[in-house]
């Protein structure tokens, strides 16, 4: 199992770390934490956070080239006061909606950490054609592709399930003291309201909230926190490369993987922000992975320690306005 995994632990020299934890207020400090889909976007954001914030991360991902980079580009970067506190970060190949991964991942956590955290559960797919939107007449659900269906399902949702099964499996054996846990898992503004993205998405999402409430009635008594984090748009890869799509009038083919990069990328990057500020209500910035990640980097600290069961919206008001889609 562990020879899937880069580990990062060495000692090696500290990089300026910012913002709270520069000016000492590290939030994670201690703590063990697997980020799935931390590879890239969203989840890269989160993962970046945790460990300025004193975290030790477990990067649990399918693209293991980006992965891999990530991870030993934070090498020490969390260091700044002795062993104790050396935040360090690893990366793991983990395909969510397969179990034998997901058990896997939170084993390797704990034989290098003797302990499990924090889960986020960050990795999803949008999906592709037949998995039907409100917003595109050539993808409604009268073509609804049971196959896709089912594979937007199988990460989103079961992904998230599999990722709370062992990570509370770790949280009440291994951690010992009673000290709980908390999980949080990145939902979608599309898991509150409809209309907000393809049905197999939506309906993920919505299950995703689900499932948070009742792994937080559930969990609650082992003190171990389970919570959301649901963004609007931000343009990721996810979201550029589908609304690359419409707008080209494509949309019949999985594009998740691609990542344009140079002027190309930034360009579509632009288009994408343009668009959701013509959808936005809170007028004035672009939401950013890096305003998703403190929301997720709240859920996970003590600073929330009265907080489960809650969905966070980062929204800037969408899901309170009644003309969302532009
Ligand atoms: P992204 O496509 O940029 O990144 C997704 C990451 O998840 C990638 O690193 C990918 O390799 C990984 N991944 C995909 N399938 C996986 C699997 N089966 N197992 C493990 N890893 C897998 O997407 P993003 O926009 O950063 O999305 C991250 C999360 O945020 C998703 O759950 C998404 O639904 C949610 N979200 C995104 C937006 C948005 O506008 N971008 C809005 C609301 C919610």
């Amino acid at each position: 199992a562990a020879d899937n995994a880069t580990s990062n632990n060495a000692a090696a020299p500290a990089a300026a770390a910012t913002g709270a934890a520069a000016a000492g207020r590290r939030r994670l400090e201690g703590k063990v934490a697997i980020v799935t889909g931390g590879a890239r976007g969203i989840g890269e954001a989160i993962v970046r956070v945790f460990v300025r914030h004193g975290a030790r991360v477990l990067i649990a991902d399918i693209d293991d080239a980006a992965g891999q980079a990530l991870a030993s580009s934070l090498i020490g970067t969390g260091e700044e006061a002795g062993a104790e506190s050396l935040a360090c970060c690893s990366f793991v190949h983990c395909d969510v909606s397969c179990e034998a991964d997901v058990e896997r991942a939170v084993g390797l956590a704990l034989a290098a950490h003797g302990r499990l955290d924090v889960l986020c559960n960050n990795a999803g797919v949008l999906g592709g054609q037949g998995t039907g939107s409100p917003n595109n007449n050539t993808n409604s659900i009268a073509s609804l592709d049971a196959a896709e269906f089912d594979r937007v399902l199988r990460v989103n949702a079961l992904g998230a399930a599999l990722g709370m099964k062992h990570a509370a499996r770790a949280m009440l054996q291994g951690n010992g003291n009673g000290h709980g846990g908390s999980i949080v898992s990145v939902a979608s503004v599309a898991g509150v309201l409809g209309g907000m993205g393809p049905h197999a998405y939506t309906a993920s999402k919505h299950a995703l909230l689900g499932l948070t409430k009742n792994a937080a009635c559930e969990l609650g008594k082992h003190g171990i926190r389970v919570n959301c984090v649901s963004p609007f748009g931000v343009a990721t890869s996810m979201l550029v490369n589908a609304w690359r799509d419409r707008t080209a009038g494509a949309g019949d083919e999985d594009d998740e993987g691609i990542v344009m990069s140079g002027a190309r990328w930034a360009s579509e990057v632009e288009k994408t922000e343009e668009m959701l500020r013509g959808m936005a209500t809170l007028k004035g910035p672009t939401l950013r992975e890096a305003d998703v990640a403190e929301a997720a980097l709240f859920l996970a600290s003590d600073e929330s320690s009265y907080v489960s069961g809650h969905n966070l919206v980062v929204d800037g008001g969408v899901t309170t306005s009644r003309n969302v889609i532009g």
